[in-house]
Order: structure tokens, then sequence, then C-alpha cells
């Protein structure tokens, strides 16, 4: 019996391979984060890099259940350095770099190996800038958000795909802490997930920008298309 059997009668060797041989960049190790990472490690990625600047608190327990035990001790460590020691619970082969910073120009490029990026953020503002590192340095990135009951996600393939920039490059940043509810935040942070294992294996159709409606059960996907004056990704062929 192998730790894999299940996913394997999906999955092929090679693919799982692929799996063991990855490395996620994980921007935001809150709600989703904490999802993504959860799933991933659990997929059998073995690289990670984690990026987040904050110590948790009691009001992100809802949804951030790997920080449970550390804030109800009363005397937390950053939430990158707890999420890398959850990853290596449920992995323990995995080698993990976290990093208690914010992200920004200054510090994407400790995201240089990572296979694939997980965009786990909570502004539109810094999402922009980790679509603008990510399409410079030709990474695949999986965007996520949510609010309330409603969230979206959108798989940006650089040069061949919109990027996060063709499609939020105008909409504000509403400024206010969205809404979290738990299922929500772990739902889409699933689909994130997916997202990242279709593109590390060669699986399946990147997730072109789609909006899901949990409360009216509705999933509305919207077709953007590649804006040739895009100042992120026009430029590329
Ligand atoms: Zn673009």
């Amino acid at each position: 019996m192998g730790r894999y059997d299940r996913q394997l009668l999906e999955l092929t060797e090679e693919e799982q391979n692929r799996i063991s041989g990855s490395s996620a960049g994980i921007a935001g190790c809150g709600g989703l984060g904490t999802t993504v990472a959860t799933a991933l490690a659990s997929a059998g990625v073995s690289g990670f890099v984690l990026m987040d600047p904050d110590i948790p608190d009691e009001t992100n327990l809802n949804r951030q259940f790997a920080y449970c035990e550390e804030v109800l001790s009363g005397n937390p460590r950053p939430k990158a350095v707890i999420l890398a020691d959850w990853i290596k619970k449920i992995n323990p082969s995995a080698e993990v770099r976290c990093y208690v910073e914010k992200f920004s120009t200054e510090t994407s490029h400790l995201f240089g190996g990572c296979t694939v990026m997980i965009d786990c953020l909570d502004s539109i503002r810094d999402r922009l800038e980790l679509n603008r590192y990510c399409v410079s340095a030709m990474k695949p990135l999986v965007h996520g958000s949510i609010n309330g009951f409603d969230g979206e996600i959108m798989t940006v393939i650089p040069g061949t795909t919109p990027c996060l920039s063709c499609v939020l490059e105008n909409v504000p940043d509403s400024g206010s802490t969205p809404a979290s509810l738990s299922p929500v935040v772990m739902a889409v942070a699933s689909m994130e997930a997916a997202e990242a294992l279709k593109i590390i294996t060669g699986r399946g159709k990147a997730s072109g920008f789609v909006s899901y409606d949990f409360l009216n059960c509705r999933c509305v996907p919207v077709n953007f298309e590649r804006r040739s004056d895009c100042p992120v990704c026009g430029r590329l062929k």
C-alpha cells in the first residue's frame, strides 16, 4: 500500500513523479494559503516557498486552521513559519523555505525556483504586483479570491492566456476586509490547488476567469481576451 495509491487511480506514475519534483510558491499564508498548502502537500508536492509578514490571531481561526494550536497557546510564531511546520507534518520529505515578508518587487525573486505560483494574497494591488513578477519570469500563476459567498479563480499562462492585468488593471481596491466564510475560502483554495496540479502534470485546460456565486449556485465563466495594450503582457508574443 502506498500513500498515493488512490490518486494513482487517476494519475500516471510519471505525473506523480512530476508532482513530487515540483515546487509551489505560495504568496500569502492566510485562509487561501493554508488550504492550498495543505492540499498540495497532501498530493505530494515536495518543494514550497511561503511568504507572509503576519502573526496569526484569533480572528484568523475560522478558516486558517493550521494556526489554531499556536494562537490558543497565546504566543504564536509568524504564519509562514507555522505553515512550514504544518507542511512537514503532512509530507516529512518536503523542502520548505519560508519568508516573514510582504510580497513586493524587492522580495519576488525569492520565488525564483518555483514551478508554479499561487496567489493567496488579499489586495488587488499586491495581486497585480505578483502578476507582473510571474509574467516577467514566464511563470504560471493561479489566482483566487473570495468575498462572502462569492469567489473567483483564473490561471495565467504568460504568453498564452490573458494575465491578471488584462482583467483586473482597472478594478479599484476596495480597501475593506473581505468577509471570509471557511467553506468558501477552502473551496476556492482547493480549486486553486487543482489548477496548480494540472499545470504541474500538464493535464487539462487552464481555467479562464470564472466567478462562483455559492449563494445562488451559479458558476459564471467570463471571457477575457489578451489585451494587446496590456502594460504587463502586451509585449509578449
Ligand atoms: Zn495582460
